[in-house]
């Protein structure tokens, strides 16, 4: 399956390869557990504002059809490639059946850099993305949810083009929908609520008090900021963030009221007046209790852990610890990690009531989505602490362990074409 060689596939591939050792998964079974069930590039072309027609990379890759349709993000970088697109299927799959949720995995990306277009030149190329993925996405087929890059106007945008072609409105396409349109309370929020949530959990496990705790974020996207402050709500002091254009540091503790008006005017954390500059690198051996990777995949290798200085890693991107620092944290009992698929699995939980809302046309309070949110990840963390503790395994290889061995059981009793 070189189609998909890439670094952050060969690390999925990895993790899923140790998983399935610690399964005890004959041979027979692995390569159609572990390999994307599906995958489709397109061309996009998008006529810029200067007149000049580009044309973008688009992919959707569905990692497995065992369990019902496939769910996932959509991700607008100009690194995305179809390699790490299936990597980030993959972990969707785990992710998906560790929360008990009725999807596989899926993801989706265009190579392009955002930051860099016009709200018309997005609309666009949303709109044609959306066009060329007309009979690979659907209600009971393909999800697509928000993802780096992309936000609730690109989903409305999905929505829209989708609906057109289908001759009525249909939201249930897509996930991560403005209110307006059919989005579901509380679904921005969910992916940082999620992750303060666990971490408060997990400095229940470990006998730390949150209002003794200090915590690092980086990241500053809806995953980062919502758990920077939902974090801050239980107390804990938040003294260093990041985000692509650089990081700021009080050990103090950061205004975040101030902090997010800077952020409003500037588009960025860097340069806060209420604290001082700091690199990507040195946030993430900022000695605190809590540090929550937020952004990209691979920010925690074989060459900074052993500068890690946290007692709780919380991670809220998709796979931002490398296997061989995996290694150097399972030897490590100071560290307690939560992984990232149950970590960030907030936000596809609540994608998932979205769905379901959409599908009944009835629509929940707030109140009654985040009660439900908390109870799915209160049973996700118990039972993979349980497990990590009866089999003396990492939380990852037990969340891992968890998720795999249910699509496995759906496959088996499926047959081989799932
Ligand atoms: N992109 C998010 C993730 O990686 C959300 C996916 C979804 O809601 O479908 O989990």
């Amino acid at each position: 399956m070189h189609v998909y060689d890439h670094p952050t596939f060969h690390m999925a591939c990895r993790q899923f390869d140790l998983v399935a050792d610690h399964l005890d998964i004959p041979a027979n079974d692995r390569d159609r557990l572990k390999y994307p069930k599906r995958a489709l590039t397109v061309a996009v072309p998008v006529r810029r504002d200067d007149g000049k027609v580009e044309v973008f990379a688009g992919y959707r890759v569905q990692h497995h059809l065992a369990l019902g349709p496939t769910k996932g993000g959509m991700r607008y970088h100009p690194d995305v490639t179809v390699g790490e697109v299936a990597a980030l299927a993959m972990w969707m799959s785990w992710k998906c059946a560790l929360m008990n949720l009725p999807y596989g995995g899926a993801k989706g990306g265009v190579a392009c850099d955002p930051t860099q277009m016009s709200i018309g030149e997005l609309e666009r190329l949303t709109r044609r993305f959306t066009q060329e993925l007309i009979h690979f996405i659907g209600p009971q087929v393909d999800i697509p949810a928000p993802d780096l890059g992309t936000n609730e106007q690109t989903m409305a945008w999905m929505m829209d083009t989708y609906s057109v072609h289908a001759g009525q409105a249909t939201p249930a396409v897509v996930t991560g929908k403005p209110v307006a349109i059919g989005g579901s309370l509380g679904r921005r929020e969910a992916t940082g609520r999620g992750v303060s949530y666990l971490a408060n959990r997990a400095m229940d496990t470990i006998g730390l008090n949150a209002n003794e705790a200090t915590a690092v974020v980086q990241g500053f996207g809806n995953v980062g900021s919502v758990a920077a402050y939902s974090l801050a709500r239980y107390g804990v002091k938040i003294i260093a963030v990041s985000d692509a254009f650089g990081g700021t540091l009080n050990a103090r503790g950061l205004d975040l009221g101030k902090l997010q008006k800077h952020v409003a005017r500037t588009k960025s954390v860097a340069h806060f007046p209420g604290g001082e500059s700091i690199s990507n690198e040195q946030l993430l051996v900022t000695p605190c209790d809590i540090l929550v990777p937020a952004a990209m995949e691979r920010q925690i290798t074989a060459a900074n852990v052993n500068q890690i200085k946290c007692r709780i890693l919380a991670e809220g991107a998709n796979g931002p610890t490398t296997p061989d620092a995996d290694l150097v944290l399972d030897q490590r009992p100071d560290v307690f990690v939560i992984p990232d698929i149950l970590c960030n699995a907030g936000g596809v939980v609540v994608s998932y009531f979205e769905w379901v809302q959409d599908l009944q046309s009835f629509f929940w309070s707030e109140t009654e989505i985040t009660d439900k949110l908390f109870r799915l990840l209160e049973n996700a963390f118990t039972q993979t602490l349980h497990l990590s503790r009866k089999q003396n395994i990492s939380m990852r290889m037990a969340a891992l362990s968890l998720g795999v061995a249910r699509v496995r059981e759906a496959k088996k009793l499926r047959g081989l074409f799932p």
